[in-house]
């Protein structure tokens, strides 16, 4: 039997880390059987759905690396629902109802108040024939609703094992509205059955509609799929993501900077007892799959490790495989030797644009925290052009010589006064793409311009007030 499976967003919103989750574990187990993915695309609510919902949940889908080989919309596919309809109602399994909403309300507070399950009373059931007629005639339109048979329903979940579910504790569920639309339930029976979804994945809170489907797979001479219920997944202090929803779309992610394979690498992880494994591709994490790994525990999902995997992926990615992103952030110029320098200080990719107009756009380094007097010897002491790899290790070894100062205490002010910042990549590898000119005028900034290299007795510049009578600090 081969494997299909399906993801079934409904088209209201952007994709979260939620979804993310079950569209992704959909994929690698049917990759790592050799199946097909569908993506079902769940509008049946006309009000809430939009077309770009639809291009976003494409979009992130691609972005996460969750490929399908089929897309179905279920406002296309009406008449198939009209046909199961029609045959629940030949079968006796479908019944008119005729409340209005606010008396379906009534019931259910009436209930919780005596502290009685939320059933349907089945109140349609009682009515006659003459009853619908004398209704329709005043113009009601009848709701539809699938009878729930007492019987138990039974299955054995691939995530959480042997469920059951007693009969007589669903309530008959609403198949159809007056206005003739479908909500959910049906359509997505339907379709299971159409296109021959045999492993069903999806989050626990739909237990309860596995219970109902399973009865009307039945009623419709179907053999329900395979299920496979994950725990939905919680933050590090225990609270359901459903308020941080937002800022845990996929979109939100990918702008904030997040890899789609340090997502995946994480997602894949939760709910399992393996340990944090950053991997480098799809298919790695689909040969690795396995659906029994996952418990129904409850997965935490911790941003912080998220951004650890992000970091990590991004420290040993070699610049042939962010080339084009580097350029297409505005970097033109970006070498092979900048990316090996600056990669182990990214967290995001986005930062390596920072560190490229550091080095190579104009910058003001605070001359409150310059040490002018080294800078401006150093300065002097600046290797002619052309450069190579050897060029800081000359230029550091003759400042030391001439200061006697060595280690952080040279670096530092060094680093401040060419890159403005207190930390960073490797000089050596920076000050080449600084260039001499702009590295000359960083040191000098906010000093004496002139290029004199003669160092006072101390070895130290006398800069303070312009020694060379051009341009000092007072005088700007
Ligand atoms: N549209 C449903 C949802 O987003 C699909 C549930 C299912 O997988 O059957 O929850």
């Amino acid at each position: 039997m081969s494997v299909t499976v399906r993801f079934a967003p409904s088209p209201t919103g952007l994709l979260h880390v939620g979804n993310a989750r079950v569209a992704l574990l959909n994929r690698l187990f049917a990759d790592s059987l050799g199946g097909r993915f569908l993506l079902r695309l769940d509008n049946t609510d006309a009000e809430r759905s939009r077309e770009e919902y639809i291009s976003a949940i494409k979009r992130d889908l691609s972005w996460l690396g969750v490929g399908w080989e089929h897309t179905v919309r279920q406002s296309d596919r009406r008449h198939y629902y009209h046909t199961a309809m029609a045959r629940l109602q030949a079968a006796g399994r479908v019944y008119p109802c005729y409340e209005t909403t606010e008396e379906l309300d009534e019931q259910r507070l009436f209930q919780r108040g005596k502290k009685q399950p939320r059933l349907y009373d089945r109140a349609a059931l009682m009515l006659s024939k003459t009853d619908h007629v004398r209704l329709e005639r005043k113009g009601h339109r009848p709701y539809w609703r699938f009878r729930i048979d007492p019987h138990d329903v039974q299955w054995e979940d691939l995530v959480r094992g042997s469920c059951f579910c007693h009969g007589i504790h669903l309530c008959d569920p609403v198949l159809r509205r007056a206005d003739g639309s479908y909500l959910y339930m049906l359509p997505s029976v339907v379709d299971d059955i159409d296109f021959t979804i045999t492993h069903v994945i999806r989050g626990e809170d739909h237990l309860t509609n596995t219970a109902i489907q399973i009865q009307i797979f039945h009623a419709l001479g179907a053999t329900p799929p395979h299920f496979a219920h994950l725990p939905l997944m919680r933050d590090v202090s225990g609270q359901g993501l459903s308020k941080r929803l937002g800022s845990l779309s996929l979109d939100a992610l990918r702008w904030q900077g997040i890899e789609p394979i340090a997502l995946a690498s994480l997602l894949v992880t939760m709910g399992t007892i393996r340990p944090i494994r950053l991997h480098s591709a799809m298919g790695e994490l689909a040969a690795a799959f396995d659906l029994r790994h996952y418990s129904h525990g409850t997965p935490r999902f911790d941003e912080s490790e998220l951004w650890q995997l992000n970091a990590r992926w991004l420290h040993a990615v070699p610049f042939a495989a962010v080339k084009d992103r580097l350029i297409a952030l505005g970097l033109s110029k970006v070498t092979e030797g900048f990316w090996n320098a600056v990669r182990a200080n990214l967290d995001r990719l986005e930062t390596a644009g920072t560190w490229w107009q550091i080095c190579t756009s104009t910058i003001v380094p605070n001359p409150k925290i310059i040490d002018g007097p080294l800078c401006l010897l150093a300065a002097g002491l600046l290797p002619s052009e052309p450069w190579d790899k050897t060029t800081w290790s000359v230029w550091i070894s003759a400042i030391k010589k001439k200061t006697g100062r060595t280690g952080r205490s040279l670096i530092r002010p060094l680093r401040l006064a060419l890159t403005g910042q207190d930390t960073g990549p490797e000089l050596s590898v920076l000050l080449p793409i600084i260039g001499r000119n702009r590295a000359l005028v960083r040191l000098r900034q906010g000093r004496c311009r002139c290029t004199c290299t003669t160092a006072g007795s101390s070895g130290v510049y006398p800069v303070q007030k312009g020694h060379c009578g051009e341009e000092g600090p007072g005088s700007r």
